[in-house]
């Protein structure tokens, strides 16, 4: 009994003067682990012919993915007056549920353009279920510095999934 309780007593005195490992937070932040699915960011083209537009095309893939029905989006079209992303369609409404998500990464997967990405933010409890549902201003990135978010574009191309199809893309 003396016997365990000096080695417990030992142990506590060799981390006295060791260096503490704890964060400070919130004044200090871990950076998160690679890999890492935290609130989701709806993306938009940083450079190229399309910068400043939204990647995603309204195509309904990541909410066709999403095995706990999380995702709901309306898509409309493009116009020549009103062009919001490369494709035929653009997402008019999009929202998630960031309560009932799993963070499976399914919608990410699913995603063709990569507009749809889980972020490494964790700082987005609330205390009220209505705050938890993201709608697609609170999701979108700002267009990068610059450049507009919404206009038409330049090439006759669009880049999906690694391909290049006609703009448009059949898939909006
Ligand atoms: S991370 Fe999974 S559960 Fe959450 S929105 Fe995407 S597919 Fe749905
Ligand atoms: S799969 Fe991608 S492009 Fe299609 S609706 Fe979802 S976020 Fe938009």
């Amino acid at each position: 009994m003396i016997a365990e309780l000096g080695k417990g007593l030992a142990l506590t005195f060799r981390h006295l003067f060791k260096k503490p490992i704890t964060v400070q937070y919130p004044e200090e932040r871990v950076p998160m682990v690679p890999g890492y699915r935290g609130l989701h960011k709806l993306m938009r083209y940083e450079d190229g012919p399309y910068a400043g537009m939204e990647r995603c095309i309204g195509c309904k893939l990541c909410q066709a993915a999403c095995p706990v029905d999380c995702i709901y989006i309306e898509s409309e079209e493009n116009t020549p007056d009103h062009r919001v992303s490369p494709g035929e369609r653009y997402a008019s409404i999009y929202e998630i549920n960031e309560l009932r998500c799993i963070y499976c990464g399914m919608c990410e997967e699913a995603c063709p353009v990569d507009a749809i990405v889980l972020g490494e933010d964790y700082e987005f409890c609330n205390y009220d279920r209505e705050s938890m549902l993201y709608a697609k201003e609170r999701l979108l990135v700002p267009p990068p510095e610059g450049r507009p978010a919404e206009r038409e574009p330049r090439g006759a191309t669009v880049p999906i999934g690694g391909r290049r199809v006609p703009s448009g893309g059949g898939r909006g």
